[in-house]
């Protein structure tokens, strides 16, 4: 109520990112690597075959490292694919063992966030880590919550399980959010993250374009990496490659890494280090 008789639509509209302010107004003093104005990591969840089958080659003929956000089980099927990124050096990431997601989802009915306990969500984290470990020999550092959900329980016990990725890994990444990550004011344990399933490349571009323009660092997600570009949970392999062309081009100003190393220098750069 105090919104609504205080501040004016126009005004109301400022405070969310679907309408920003003049970039000068957001512009970052954050100093990215030589000759860029911003970070984009590309990052994959679930260990979906495409990644290995659609993904790896295409990422290897551009040199692009990427992040992908493994659940253990779901290796079983491209097991060498995904012993040949960990060896490769693309980033390894926890996605949990079970993905657990509301109970809202049909397919995470008897796995509902509603009905764990913290012990239950740190077994599912630590149990993932241990199965990337054995199965690729690298452990993972980075964290993606699965469908991008923080919490636990119902109601007043509701509880976030934020602190649980904080005290295990660099950095935790969201889902579906909708703007770039600030490098001065991030928190590393609740990083933002936009849907890249479904994007054009203009869409992509567009996105880091603004992300440069604030000197921001941009995170994708997404999930399948196909021929065909409209398909739910797909990002188009051709937006994808017409995406990283640009990015690698040095004209654009743009640093393209892993979640991981972005959120290794962004820590050591911010200021009060
Ligand atoms: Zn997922």
């Amino acid at each position: 109520m105090l919104l609504k008789s205080a501040i004016s639509p126009f005004c109301l509209c400022l405070l969310f990112s679907c309408c920003p302010l003049p970039a000068q107004n957001h512009q970052s003093t954050f100093s990215w690597p030589s000759g860029k104005h911003a970070a984009v990591s590309l990052s994959f969840d679930d260990a979906r075959a495409s990644q290995i089958d659609v993904g790896l080659p295409l990422f290897d003929r551009y040199g692009a490292k990427v992040t992908f956000y493994v659940n253990p089980p779901n290796m079983q099927s491209r097991l060498a694919g995904w012993k040949q990124a960990a060896a490769e050096a693309y980033e390894i990431g926890n996605h949990s063992q079970t993905h657990p997601c509301s109970a809202n989802f049909p397919w995470s009915r008897k796995n509902g966030v509603e009905d764990y306990t913290l012990d239950k969500m740190a077994a599912e984290m630590d149990k993932a880590n241990s199965d990337t470990e054995r199965l690729l020999g690298v452990k993972p550092s980075t964290f993606a919550y699965p469908c991008g959900q923080k919490f636990m329980g119902r109601g007043e016990r509701t509880l976030s399980y934020v602190p649980l990725v904080a005290k295990r890994f660099l950095a935790g990444r969201g889902f579906r959010d909708e703007a770039a990550n600030s490098p001065e004011y991030c928190d590393f344990a609740q990083l933002l993250a936009v849907d890249s399933d479904g994007l054009s490349f203009e869409e992509m571009k567009g996105a880091a374009i603004k992300a440069r323009d604030e000197g921001a660092w941009l995170v994708f997600a997404g999930h399948e990496i196909g021929t065909a570009s409209y398909q739910a949970q797909t990002t188009g392999a051709g937006a994808l490659e017409q995406f990283l062309k640009y990015a690698q081009d040095p004209a654009n100003g743009i640093w393209l890494d892993t979640v991981k190393a972005v959120a290794t220098y962004v820590q050591a750069h911010r200021a009060g280090k």
